[in-house]
């Protein structure tokens, strides 16, 4: 499938919640959530019907969308969680927080998910002292993501590092910020993750 490409903020809006996929704006009085709290098309305003189906499909794709991943890799992602012993929905979760593009966003090196991706698209980050291109690269404990040497007074990365200073960091990851550094601690449990998924019916809509 395709990657979408349209007007991300109506991903939130179809989700009736802020998906925090624009950096910045998300934080602004120009949320489109906050302005326009409805469904977007034409039948944006109608009577909304939840059926069981309903829900664990929005709640898979609320999580795809949350984390910028496509259908196949998401599916490809529950099936390893559903293999790992323990909950299937906290390690689904695990493994989408343990993607590099994530931890880039996640210790402020990117305003959004999506910028994340681009600079990793870009090579400005290494992981171990090994630059890795790829955005979905899953991180282990123990490994230290650092921005690459000849990037660092690139004035992109500066002024998002910058931008992002008071980024809220989560408790799994340690960051110094003046290193360009960030290292994964461990991979965080369920109520490490800030992040408005509902996993349980996201394991139920694979489960059928
Ligand atoms: Fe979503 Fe951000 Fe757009 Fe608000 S501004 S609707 S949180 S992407």
């Amino acid at each position: 499938m395709a990657r979408y490409t349209g007007a991300v903020c109506r991903l939130c809006r179809r989700e009736g919640q802020k998906l925090f996929l624009k950096g910045e704006r998300c934080y602004s009085d120009k949320c489109s959530v906050g302005i326009r709290a409805y469904a977007p098309g034409q039948h944006g305003q109608g009577r909304k019907k939840n059926s069981e189906y309903g829900l664990q499909l929005r709640a898979k794709q609320k999580a795809r969308r949350f984390y910028g991943v496509q259908e196949g890799q998401f599916r490809h992602y529950f099936e390893i969680a559903e293999r790992k012993t323990g909950v299937t929905g906290d390690n689904l979760l695990k493994i989408l927080e343990s993607r590099l593009d994530n931890v880039v966003y996640r210790v402020g090196f990117a305003s959004s998910r999506a910028e994340a991706r681009q600079l990793v698209g870009h090579g400005h980050f290494e992981v171990n002292g090994h630059r890795v291109d790829i955005a979905s690269y899953l991180l282990r404990a123990g490994d230290v993501v650092t921005v690459c040497e000849k990037s660092r007074g690139l004035e992109k990365i500066k002024s998002v590092i910058e931008a992002n200073a008071s980024h809220p960091v989560p408790q799994w990851i340690d960051v110094n910020r003046d290193a360009f550094e960030a290292k994964v601690i461990a991979l965080p449990n369920r109520d490490q993750i800030d992040a408005p998924i509902e996993e349980q019916l996201i394991v139920e809509f694979y489960s059928k």
